[in-house]
């Protein structure tokens, strides 16, 4: 994922480019309006993070032009003005949401992912629980914002626990949603993945429960 920011306070911009970037989401800063427009017109991103308040050219008009264009790239306004005016303007110039100075950088990552995830129009689908998304139409997982690789059966003994958090399967039940693969499971194939899973996604995630089986951390 590609981000532009566009922001002229020069010490929101690096805590906000550094805080996304240990989220895995490639940020391009610009800090002026014009500059804006320029990375804008010729560049692709995936999603603009945008101050309105900006020297040359400010926030809103960029945003009226960009749509006026045609790009339809989500766009979340950073604004230190709480005002209701502000955001109401930002959203009727076409802004997908905006959040308000300051922000916590977490709440930020999180208002990104979920723009992301509403504008691939998969939002009913995904999964989330804790930290973790997944998807069981692209098969894609992702831990704290970044992506996370497992294989199908790891894939598929999450997917199950995933389907109820807190709620403790069996070695039996877990095996079961490893027969889907068609191959014959191994006595300790379960323990195996889980053992993976946990190294994927923190011991503290998947827990295991003496005697009776795993599950996933309640919220
Ligand atoms: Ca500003």
């Amino acid at each position: 994922m590609r981000l532009l920011l566009v922001e002229d306070d020069m010490m929101i911009g690096e805590a906000v480019r550094l805080g996304l970037r240990k989220q895995a989401l490639a940020v391009d800063w610009v800090q002026d309006g014009l500059a804006a427009r320029t990375a804008l017109g010729t560049e692709t991103f995936d999603l603009v993070l945008l101050d309105l308040g900006l020297p040359k050219l400010d926030g809103l008009q960029v945003l009226k032009w960009l749509r006026g264009t045609g790009n339809q790239v989500p766009v979340l306004i950073l604004t230190a003005r709480d005002s209701v005016s502000d955001r109401i303007q930002g959203l009727d110039a076409g802004a997908d949401d905006y959040i308000v100075k300051t922000f916590d950088l977490n709440e930020l990552a999180a208002r990104v992912r979920a723009v992301l995830r509403r504008r691939s129009g998969r939002a009913e689908n995904v999964v989330e629980h804790l930290g973790v998304t997944l998807d069981p139409a692209s098969h894609e997982v992702t831990r704290n914002g970044a992506a996370v690789n497992l294989s199908h059966r790891e894939f598929s003994l999450l997917e199950a626990l995933l389907e109820r958090p807190g709620k403790v399967l069996s070695r039996a039940q877990l095996e079961e949603s490893l027969y889907g693969w068609g191959e014959e499971v191994e006595s300790n194939a379960v323990e195996v993945h889980i053992h993976n899973l946990r190294k994927k996604l923190g011991a503290e995630y998947i827990q295991n429960v003496r005697g009776v089986g795993y599950r996933v951390r309640a919220a």
